[in-house]
């Protein structure tokens, strides 16, 4: 039988993950099947259970969505610095009987940023819109990319503080709420962070964060011109993207990770993509 992976979530049906490590496998000629899993949401250990059977029929690694993410993690023997500060596992692997946990949605995203739209951080002002799960996994990838400032923003406060604690190079990193955006002048990048957009909703963000020569960055994808990229384009801003790419680089990353092979991305990007409008 060749090498099992698997991503494992509740729901599943919306997933890409299985085309996306297919195609990464026949462009890099892996021997592996990649499948979609419903995870158990009762009773407790159901979860555990599930990756367990997995890995004894011979599971090599998998992927992990909502809502399973902490459990991942918790369930693991070992756990990368990233993970550790996600407290969140967005990809198992499975070796010599240990279960190890890694979080790529971080560095998924700043490559996305980074390399696929060509927007370096470095000496950058950068505001982060939210301070859930995709937060925690991307501030430890930000802060090594050097940014000038990097000001997360978010409803809770208390929240993002609890977050920014964490973090022990905290140079350049600056926590606040919606409402002290006014005075904070524009942001080269502004990255939407936040679950807002997935009920269509916008975060209070005022316009004048967003710099015309700037970009935006919407995390949701494939739901189009969201509220949040409608009003930077309002705002003059040209460069507006969303989390597609995100999505295939975090892929990229854990299938590296597993097969030592780093997979071509764009043309896995380039299929997926939902034009903004
Ligand atoms: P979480 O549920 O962990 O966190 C949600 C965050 O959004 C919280 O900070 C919450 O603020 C904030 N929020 C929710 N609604 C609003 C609102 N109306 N106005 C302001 N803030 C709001 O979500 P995740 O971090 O897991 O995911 C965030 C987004 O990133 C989602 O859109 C998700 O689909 C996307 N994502 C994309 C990935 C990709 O590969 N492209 C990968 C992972 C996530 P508060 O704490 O104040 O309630």
């Amino acid at each position: 039988m060749n090498d099992q992976y698997a991503v494992i979530g509740n729901p599943i049906g919306h997933t890409k993950s299985p085309l996306i490590h297919g195609l990464f496998a026949e462009e890099s000629q892996q021997d592996m099947s990649y499948t979609a899993i419903e995870g158990p949401l009762e009773p407790q250990d159901a979860f555990a259970d599930t990756v367990r059977a997995f890995i004894a029929a011979g599971g090599k690694g998998m992927n992990v969505t909502a809502p399973f993410k902490l459990k991942a993690f918790a369930m693991a023997d070992e756990r990368s610095e990233r993970a550790t500060l996600a407290g969140a596992a967005n990809a198992l692997g499975f070796k010599d009987g240990r279960i190890i946990a890694e979080n790529f949605d971080g560095v998924g995203l700043l490559r996305d940023i980074e390399v696929n739209l060509n927007l370096p951080m470095a000496g950058k002002r950068v505001l982060v819109l939210g301070a859930g799960g995709a937060v925690r996994g991307a501030l430890l990838p930000f802060l090594a990319a050097r940014p000038a400032e990097l000001v997360v923003v978010n409803r809770d406060i208390a929240k993002v503080r609890a977050l920014v604690d964490q973090v022990a190079t905290s140079g350049s990193l600056a926590v606040c709420g919606y409402g002290d955006l006014e005075a904070m002048g524009q942001f080269d990048l502004v990255v939407n962070a936040t679950s807002a957009s997935l009920t269509g909703d916008l975060p209070p963000v005022p316009p004048s964060v967003f710099s015309p020569t700037g970009a935006a960055y919407e995390l949701a994808y494939g739901k189009r011109l969201t509220p949040f990229l409608r009003l930077a384009r309002n705002a003059g801003v040209l460069g507006v993207a969303d989390g597609v790419g995100m999505l295939v680089e975090q892929a990229a990353e854990a299938f590296a990770w597993w097969r030592g092979v780093r997979p071509q991305t764009r043309a896995v990007i380039d299929r997926l993509t939902v034009p903004l409008a």
